[in-house]
């Protein structure tokens, strides 16, 4: 087939085969939609050009297709978290709530990470409220197979997500046999070499500053201050935004203003 988006339409294509009686997997698809004429909308001829070569190539691979079958296979249900930050202990209630086993795995001795270092949020909202009341929830859960305490961390990954646990029964750590992994471990805030940071204590990084505002309030006259956006970031080396500097500064810069006039 050469027309559509696979996205909306291959699994209709599919259903099709099926109903008359045909493999689905035998089956092949040009995307001459998503992958050329929207994204070479302006030009139309050579748009053509490329849509005819995936249309040859589709019908090349088509008659090479075998019928595929499927197979259920069992997973281990029970999933691994590993960083008990906000996100690692969202991701462990949730699966616990919906019934699932769940080991939350936290290197540091303490929960929550590095919202530990934050008061508000940029709409006022208070943040180790939050915190501690998620680190409550997960130290509050009965359910035997809800693991919410941190553990220091782990050594290694063994096996695959249906025979996890084939690790040596000789080490003295505890295994833990998972089918699913979830990543959460968080950012760390980036410590500027430029800008005199760490040589004039008038320089500092945004949770420093927000840390000031917090403890110092109105009694800490600033004078002004100067917020330098993007350092470390948006350069050769770290091409990416940040995405998290500029709510930070518009959030200082209104509690400066609310704490300081
Ligand atoms: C500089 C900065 C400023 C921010 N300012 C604000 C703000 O003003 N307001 C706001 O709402 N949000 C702010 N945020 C965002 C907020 O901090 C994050 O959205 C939130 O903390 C992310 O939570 P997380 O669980 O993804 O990661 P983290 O909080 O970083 O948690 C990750 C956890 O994983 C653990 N971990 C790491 N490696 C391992 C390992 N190998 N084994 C076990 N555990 C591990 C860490 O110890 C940590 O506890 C800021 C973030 C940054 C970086
Ligand atoms: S969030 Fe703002 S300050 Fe931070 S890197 Fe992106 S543009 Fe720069």
């Amino acid at each position: 087939v050469a027309s559509c988006s696979p996205k909306t339409h291959e699994p209709m294509f599919r259903e099709t085969l099926e109903a008359c009686g045909i493999n689905k997997y035998l089956f092949e698809m040009a995307n001459i939609r998503n992958q050329n004429s929207w994204v070479h909308a302006k030009s139309p001829e050579l748009a053509t050009r490329k849509a005819k070569d995936l249309i040859r190539m589709a019908v090349a691979r088509a008659g090479t297709l075998k019928p595929l079958r499927e197979r259920v296979i069992s997973v281990v249900q029970r999933a691994l978290v590993i960083g008990g930050g906000v996100a690692g202990m969202n991701a462990a209630l949730s699966l616990a709530r919906q019934g699932f086993d769940v080991a939350l795995i936290e290197k540091e001795p303490e929960l929550g990470g590095y919202s530990r270092n934050l008061h508000h949020t940029i709409e006022g909202g208070d943040i180790p409220a939050y915190v501690e009341r998620l680190i409550r929830e997960v130290r509050g859960r009965k359910d035997p197979g809800f693991h919410g305490r941190p553990r220091r961390g782990f050594r290694r990954i063994q096996g695959k997500f249906r025979n996890p646990d084939r690790r040596n029964r000789t080490e003295r750590s505890r295994p833990s046999a998972h089918g699913v992994i979830i990543v959460a471990t968080g950012a760390k805030e980036y410590r500027p070499e430029e800008y005199l940071y760490g040589k004039d204590e008038r320089v500092m990084t945004q949770v420093e500053l927000a840390h000031l505002l917090e403890e110092k309030g109105a009694i800490s006259p600033l004078g002004t201050v100067v917020m330098i956006q993007c350092v470390g970031s948006r350069n050769e080396e770290y091409p990416e935004c940040s995405r998290i500097c500029c709510q930070n500064a518009v959030k200082n810069a209104l509690r400066i203003k609310e704490t300081q006039s």
